[in-house]
């Protein structure tokens, strides 16, 4: 990472959920860390407004869990602090992968004490056509369910993707990660109209200063 993120208060949309992982959606919530590094989690309802939008959570653990913010935001605060330590863990987890180096052993550790912690939150049930599953426990309200999801969910599902498909925006003020799922692998933007359009006018900008 360049420069310590600044907070930026961000209403999340689908524009947000490029990655195809959550995960990577997750770790793309500081954006521009090529750039002007900025964070768009500002504060914990941020970060469950994230994960609603994500369609991270359930929604009535969403409420309950907002209800216990309201009432001990200092805890509420601590599980924030966490699950930023995990979202550094993961970029750098991603960042390594990429360039083929080993993370740091602390990204590691942080990744495992969340996925060791989340297993609290999940419960083995057997789901309708007979097979056994591990889901949310629905009486879960604990602070830590987004970075528990997240620290799941690359453990189980992100860790096992192809690596040689996990890309990062090459935009300008952007560094997003995203899973290329395009046909011929080449695929450059967390997103064509946003960073492909600018590189693009960028690019033809400067075509014509030099035809000039
Ligand atoms: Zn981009």
């Amino acid at each position: 990472m360049v420069a310590t993120p600044v907070l930026e208060p961000h209403v999340f949309g689908p524009q947000d959920f490029v990655g195809g992982d959550p995960v990577l959606d997750f770790v793309n919530t500081v954006t521009g860390r090529n750039g002007t590094p900025r964070d768009w989690i500002v504060d914990y309802p941020a970060l469950l407004d994230w994960a609603e939008k994500a369609g991270a959570l359930p929604s009535h653990t969403l409420a309950a869990v907002r209800d216990r913010a309201q009432r001990e935001p200092r805890d509420a605060a601590a599980a924030l602090a966490r699950a930023k330590a995990l979202r550094e863990a993961l970029f750098d987890v991603l960042s390594a992968s990429s360039q083929a180096r080993a993370p740091a052993t602390t990204s590691l550790a942080t990744i495992q004490r969340e996925w060791r912690a989340s297993h609290v939150a999940y419960v083995i049930a057997m789901d309708d056509d007979g097979g056994v599953d591990l889901r949310l426990d629905p009486a879960a309200v604990d602070f830590d369910l987004v970075a528990w999801v997240i620290a799941s969910a690359a453990v189980h599902g992100m860790f096992h993707r192809r690596s040689d498909r996990l890309r990062m925006c090459a935009g300008a003020d952007c560094a997003w990660w995203f899973i290329d799922t395009s046909k011929a692998g080449r695929r450059r933007w967390c997103d064509m109209a946003v960073c492909g359009n600018t590189a693009k006018a960028k690019r033809f900008n400067a075509r014509r200063k030099t035809h000039r």
